[in-house]
């Protein structure tokens, strides 16, 4: 198992809920390392920039609203197996197929409205991350 750094996103609808401290705090317990933070509101080129992939669905209206719709928390997380790690803690995209106890069955109210976004293998996540950070920002 290889040190990885992942793209996490805590979405509008868990920053609007107060649910910031308690994600971050479970990542951390996880033994997952807080490597960058910052909050911020994405204007809609930033919001379809960043889910150019899912531009065919039929849902991408709505998700490029919804992450408009409040600021996010973006982090960088760093560990063990960090991008599969952080997609276990997360639980299933669809919060009533979730695990009990991950952040999404925990928090999340919709398979659209769902707490936290989180990269799904190594090459998205090397491009995730440098849509946010720079190098110098991460630590
Ligand atoms: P994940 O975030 O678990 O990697 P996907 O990459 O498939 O899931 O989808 C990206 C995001 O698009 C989801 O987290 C969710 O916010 C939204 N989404 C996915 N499927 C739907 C759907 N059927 N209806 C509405 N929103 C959806
Ligand atoms: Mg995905």
């Amino acid at each position: 198992m290889a040190m990885q750094r992942t793209l996490s996103i805590i979405k509008p609808d868990a920053t609007q809920k107060g649910y910031v401290g308690k994600i971050i705090a479970r990542f951390e317990e996880e033994g997952l390392r807080i490597a960058a933070v910052r909050k911020m509101h994405l204007s809609r080129l930033e919001a379809e920039g960043f889910y150019a992939v899912h531009k065919a669905r039929p849902f991408f209206g709505e998700l490029v609203e919804f992450m408009m719709s409040g600021p996010c928390v973006v982090m960088v997380l760093e560990g063990e197996d960090a991008i599969a790690e952080n997609r276990r803690i997360m639980g299933a995209t669809d919060p009533a197929e979730a695990a009990e106890g991950t952040l999404r069955k925990l928090y999340a109210e919709s398979k659209g409205m769902n707490a936290v976004h989180g990269s799904d293998a190594p090459e998205t996540a090397a491009a995730e991350i440098a849509y946010f950070f720079r190098e110098t920002e991460i630590f």
